[in-house]
């Protein structure tokens, strides 16, 4: 007598039933004029497994197997599911050419399980990066310095797994966020795909990625920030999030195509990092006074000054947050929107809707305080100033290189001199220089030009110190604290001209620079150099630093070797 194993025989009747199946799509498959294809003996491409999410993938029982340029090959159980139409509409709306093949549900199946190794650990949805965070808490703690990232990266190449792209990108993340990166950058060269961070505003080289692993890595973070992937020969933006312990941060990416392949850059946006309050912007204490008194102002205009990464939102947001109460009503413009603080409305510039645009809406919602982010035409100028004068208190931004060029720059712009003084509180001029770091920055004694050089443009500063001979400066080193930078955080150097009478006047009579700087100086603001040379002279920074980012009025000349202060600082880094 013949005895069942009943799992044996349910096994087995799945078996049979499958193969049934795979027989009946076979067959049925050119009947209905479509290719069959067995996914089981198909190499799939992760790409296209990516190009469509897992859920949508399940959702209309579909496959994506192969991608070659804008065509993708989708294999599904059934061409006439509505949600497998749906899916193909959606497919075509982002520019891919859809081939369709027919396969059994085993088919699908196998092709689904490719979404693990695209994934990682957990499902991922678009939008947000979801990784292990034991284990990156664990990384971030382990790494120190710059090296530890290419350590790390070295020993994820040799252990060639399924997981190596999520591998990757954990770590890329990880070391950002320890090394505290605002930015970063992975771009394809000819040999390799370079990967580096900006540190304290400074690019700095991490590793050279694998080739190999480019174009995943890319579909993954294009995927990530909803980009549409098969576009390849445009410029897209995105923006996602990363989770990782009670840490939300925001990432805004951006790629764009070059000769070897597509480059990313993507900035950490981390709340927690910004608290936005006026004691964090390090303002020396007599352009705090000044600007305190200019935020006590119902209206006018306040404006800050300087190239880009020189702090001018920051220090925006924190004069929003100084004023910000129940009683008043703010609302901003800005491209894009980086930082949401609460109290106020953020409103956001697109393709179809300018600052102008944006300047003029926010002005039919009864604001008391508007921020426009930047004041680039002649129409912004004069509606922001119009507003000013019009009882609104208003910040804005100009991307010029001083306080006083603020004043030449609004009348290139077109604006008329005559309403400046009626309009404009203050203009800001202000840089971001990199702080020396304590553990390792070396003090030397500041050479003979070094010195010539401080005391002529102390001076004339308006609270003028002794400067001694000899004077102690320090020059950076670079240490595993400050991943061998010889750097470690950044702080301000601000300088303004309030309009005053003085100013007034000159503006429209004489709006020369040296004309303004002459009647300005009787404000006793300190100018940009001198606030960072009193932050040379107290150790914070070092001069090839100030040098950087401020354009010295004439070069120092070098002297011997043991007093060439500053070039040190620059080879430092470089290592
Ligand atoms: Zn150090």
């Amino acid at each position: 007598m013949v005895k069942f194993d009943d799992s044996f025989s349910n096994a087995r009747v799945e078996e049979l039933h499958a193969a049934e199946e795979e027989r009946l799509i076979q067959s049925t498959a050119p009947q209905l004029g479509f290719p069959y294809i067995n996914l089981k003996n198909t190499t799939i491409d992760p790409d296209a497994v990516a190009a469509i999410s897992e859920s949508d993938s399940r959702g209309a029982h579909a496959v994506g197997f192969q991608l070659n340029k804008q065509t993708l090959s989708v294999a599904v159980q059934n061409p006439n599911l509505p949600a497998t139409q749906q899916l193909f509409e959606r497919l075509q709306k982002q520019k891919y050419i859809v081939v369709l093949y027919m396969c059994s549900s085993a088919s699908l199946e196998h092709g689904w399980k490719r979404y693990q190794d695209i994934v990682g650990t957990s499902a991922e949805t678009k939008g947000v990066l979801s990784v292990d965070t034991e284990k990156t808490l664990a990384l971030m703690a382990e790494i120190k310095q710059k090296s530890d990232v290419s350590k790390r990266l070295g020993s994820i190449v040799t252990n060639n797994n399924s997981g190596r792209i999520s591998e990757t990108i954990s770590l890329i993340f990880a070391g950002a966020l320890s090394l505290n990166a605002s930015d970063i950058h992975i771009e394809p060269e000819e040999q390799a795909v370079r990967l580096r961070y900006r540190l304290d505003g400074v690019l700095q080289d991490i590793a050279d990625l694998d080739s190999n692993i480019h174009k995943r890595l890319m579909s993954r973070l294009k995927l990530l920030s909803g980009m549409i992937l098969n576009v390849k020969a445009e410029a897209q933006d995105g923006r996602f999030t990363f989770q990782v312990g009670d840490r939300d941060v925001e990432i805004r990416s951006s790629v764009i195509p070059g000769a070897v392949g597509e480059s990313i850059v993507m900035r950490l946006l981390d709340p927690s990092v910004a608290s936005f309050d006026m004691a964090s912007i390090d303002l020396n204490p007599h352009i705090e006074a000044v600007l305190r008194e200019q935020l006590k102002r119902p209206n006018g205009l306040i404006i800050t000054t300087g190239p880009t990464g020189s702090g001018k939102t920051t220090a925006l947001y924190s004069f929003l947050r100084e004023i910000n109460d129940e009683g008043k009503k703010i609302i901003t413009i800005e491209n894009p929107v980086e930082y949401k603080l609460d109290g106020i409305i953020h409103t956001q510039t697109d393709d179809g809707y300018t600052f102008a645009q944006g300047l003029r809406a926010i002005l039919r919602q009864d604001p008391d305080v508007i921020m426009v982010g930047e004041i680039r035409d002649k129409e912004v100028a004069e509606t922001a100033l119009h507003a000013a004068q019009t009882g609104h208190l208003v910040f804005s931004t100009l991307h010029t290189n001083s306080a006083i060029a603020g004043f030449t720059r609004l009348i290139d712009l077109g604006v008329n001199p005559q309403v400046m003084g009626a309009s404009i509180n203050i203009i800001i001029g202000q840089r971001l220089v990199r702080v020396l770091c304590n553990k390792c920055k070396s003090p030397y004694q500041a050479s003979e030009n070094e010195l010539n050089f401080i005391k002529e443009v102390m001076s004339e500063h308006p609270y003028p110190k002794t400067i001694s001979t000899p004077t102690t400066l320090f020059r950076a080193v670079g240490c595993p604290v400050c991943a061998g930078t010889g750097f470690k955080g950044r702080v301000g150097v601000y300088e303004g001209v309030v309009m005053d009478e003085a100013v007034e006047e000159v503006v429209v009579r004489d709006p020369r620079e040296t004309a303004i700087e002459e009647v300005a100086k009787a404000q006793k603001i300190p100018t940009l150099l001198q606030d960072g040379l009193d932050k040379v002279l107290s150790g914070i920074t070092s001069i090839p630093e100030l040098e950087r980012v401020i354009e010295f009025p004439h070069k120092i000349e070098q002297d011997t070797v043991i007093n060439s202060g500053g070039s040190a600082d620059f080879e430092s880094h470089i290592v």
